[in-house]
């Protein structure tokens, strides 16, 4: 069983998702952490993000073992993600090891942009969570303790959502059979009992 949830930056995706995981058993991939990856990979070596070369290699050699959360997090490794994740041989590059992940038993839950549509188009389940740019840009300003300032912030998820929208390969959007859950109004208790009972609806 494979749950498939997309949705733009800060939209809560990646709590739910780990939430969903957790109260069904099922294994977690959060499949940005990956083009994460390879965006540091390619700053490490002190080469530029839309460097296609730097990045292909980047990640076909990816090992992610490699890597901390905490070095991953932060808004320049997120926004050159956005860069190298519009290049098709990178995404190529990491469709197999995705797919085998969602392929373990008893299920996974995957989170990302594409995965309904293009790394798991046959997921059992899939949701689509959003929250207006200001809400996302509100979240996202409370989570790096001030470090940045709200109009900074707001205006890197404009800038991300512009590019993983528009992007030739696998854009963000919704897939056909997907449900939009917007969670501008919602808490996280209640996003997750909003998508448990969506899957409960849709398994039964
Ligand atoms: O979800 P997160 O903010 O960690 O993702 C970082 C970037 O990686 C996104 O802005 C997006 O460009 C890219 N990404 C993607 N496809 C996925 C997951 C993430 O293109 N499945």
């Amino acid at each position: 069983m494979i749950i498939a949830v997309d949705g733009p930056a800060a939209a809560g995706k990646g709590t739910i998702a780990r939430a969903l995981a957790r109260e069904f058993g099922f294994h977690f991939l959060d499949t940005g952490s990956l083009y994460r990856m390879v965006a540091l990979s390619v700053l490490r070596e002190g080469a530029d993000p839309a460097d296609s070369a730097a990045a292909v290699k980047a990640a076909k050699t990816l090992d992610p073992k490699g890597f901390r959360d905490a070095e991953l997090r932060g808004e320049v490794v997120g926004g050159a993600a956005s860069i190298v994740a519009v290049i098709p041989e990178v995404r190529a590059a990491l469709l197999e090891l995705q797919r085998a992940f969602a392929r373990q038993e008893p299920g996974a839950v995957l989170d990302g942009r594409d995965i309904g549509t293009v790394v798991c188009p046959d997921a059992e389940v899939k949701l689509f969570i959003t929250a207006s740019p200001e809400v996302r840009a509100a979240r996202r300003h409370r989570e790096l303790g001030g470090k940045e300032s709200y109009e900074a912030v707001l205006a890197d998820i404009r800038a991300r959502d512009e590019r993983d929208s528009m992007r030739a390969t696998a854009p963000l959007v919704p897939a056909a059979d997907a449900v939009v859950v917007d969670t501008s109004d919602m808490d996280i208790a209640g996003a997750v009992a909003a998508c448990v009972a969506i899957i409960a609806r849709k398994t039964a």
